[in-house]
């Protein structure tokens, strides 16, 4: 077995950036590639930013994006994360043996650790030896004048305690490491390897923050993107397997994960190449992800009748599933499989219900009447051969229809939506739009 620990240790800032949704599978693809350990440690020792929410929002990103951990304060599994807030009675002990060896000392109310003012290196398994000159550094407070200890002291503390053998973290912790190495030092215990991680940039190069449009995990989550593919895209933030593929599942990516191969530059965020990624993702999607995604976005859109027949909606999911980039557009192309009450596009009906359209509307009903074969390719044969004897375009009759059965002028393929809707839908859903445009 692995001794490799790593830890995903989240500020509760009210979102899971992208960032550390990075940071969190980078380290879980660590832990799953060597068969060690992924443990989630919460930072919450800011009070005042330190809400259940916040917390929440963790949760439902690293579980939407199916990152779980292996190890918590309670015994057996699930496992609840560390809390820092929780632990204040084991950095107290480590206080006091650094106060006892005079290791620390106190300076207007506050514990502070010399620093030395020589050059230190950084080991880095990602940006190699890193060296801070610390010439003009200061000594480091470690127990502010109300008592409580800083984050670089429970951060380090809580990898000492938690046994982490590497720090994965985003490369703005770089600069605190010379910090880290120092309390190490003073406790006289060896630190963890560091891989700082590549950060990331939007596409015109300022630094991706959190108000940036898209920043956060849960604007994917609302969006309707499929996890996988974010997942996949937060692959390629800094690491790629080494044919340059943009497809990865999640099994590859484990196997050939690895800590040297993370890139050194910065990492481009790309949103519309994650919409491209999410697209080839639905794609592909298989029917029961794409099913049960659809339920939750169509149900809270209002769109899905409760005690909805599954096999319609899975009929109607296969015939819009090429045409469909991202999860919020499902209500859009599916709500008049649901409805019978939707409006008609005003610019649609002036273009297509016109006497002439209406007259091979009407047509086409008698014609469809006598269908006993209503599958795609029968439907196709039976408007041919209308349109071949009555001398006509077959769009004249299928731009009508589909106005009528649709409400709108663009759609999945005519024949296939004919099929799925059925002949009683369709003939009524005719007879709709007759009663409602014929002339006065
Ligand atoms: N709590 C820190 C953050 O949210 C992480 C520190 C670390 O990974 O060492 O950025």
């Amino acid at each position: 077995m692995s001794s490799v620990r790593v830890r995903f240790a989240p500020s509760p800032t009210g979102l899971l950036h992208i960032g550390g949704a990075r940071t969190a599978l980078f380290n879980w693809l660590y832990a799953r590639h060597t068969g060690g350990k992924l443990i989630l440690r919460i930072e919450d020792t800011d009070a005042a930013r330190n809400t259940q929410e916040a917390v929440d929002i963790i949760f439902k990103g690293l579980q939407w994006l199916g990152l779980d951990w292996d190890e918590g304060p309670d015994k057996g599994g699930p496992y609840g994360p560390y809390f820092q807030s929780q632990r204040n009675d084991i950095y107290k002990k480590y206080v006091d043996r650094l106060r006892e060896e005079g290791k620390v000392y106190e300076h207007e109310g506050a514990l502070k650790l010399k620093i030395p003012r020589t050059p230190i290196v950084v080991p880095d398994l990602v940006c190699g030896d890193v060296t801070f000159d610390r010439a003009n550094d200061q000594d480091l407070v470690l127990v502010r004048k109300d008592g409580s200890p800083v984050f670089h002291l429970v951060n380090v503390i809580d990898d000492i305690e938690m046994k982490i053998t590497h720090v994965i973290r985003g490369e703005e912790h770089l600069s605190n490491t010379p910090k880290h190495l120092a309390i190490f030092e003073a406790l006289g215990l060896p630190a963890p390897r560091y891989a700082h991680i590549p950060i990331i940039l939007n596409t015109d190069g300022s630094k991706m923050s959190k108000r940036d449009q898209g920043a956060s995990v849960g604007d994917y989550i609302a969006a309707g993107y499929l996890p996988e593919a974010v997942r996949n895209y937060l692959c390629l933030l800094g690491w790629s397997p080494k044919e340059n593929r943009e497809i990865i599942d999640m099994q590859e990516a484990i196997e050939k994960f690895d800590l040297p191969q993370i890139k050194r530059g910065n990492a481009v965020f790309d949103t519309n190449k994650l919409f491209w990624l999410n697209g080839e993702y639905m794609r592909k999607a298989p029917m029961e992800r794409l099913e049960a995604l659809a339920v939750q976005l169509l149900t809270e859109a209002g769109v899905l009748p409760a005690g909805h027949d599954p096999a319609y909606l899975r009929a109607a999911l296969a015939i819009v599933q090429e045409k469909i980039k991202l999860g919020r557009e499902l209500p859009e192309w599916l709500s008049y499989f649901f409805q019978e009450e939707f409006a008609f596009d005003p610019a649609a009906v002036a273009k297509v219900f016109t006497p002439e359209g209406l007259a091979n509307l009407t047509r086409l009903r008698a014609e469809l009447e006598k269908a006993d074969d209503f599958t795609a390719a029968a439907l196709e044969t039976r408007f041919k051969a209308l349109a071949e004897a009555e001398g006509k375009k077959v769009g004249a009759y299928i731009h009508p229809v589909r106005l009528a059965a649709s409400g709108r002028s663009v759609g999945p393929s005519l024949y296939h939506l004919l099929e799925v809707l059925g002949k009683a839908r369709v003939l009524t859903r005719i007879d709709r739009a007759l009663g409602a445009h014929a002339p006065a």
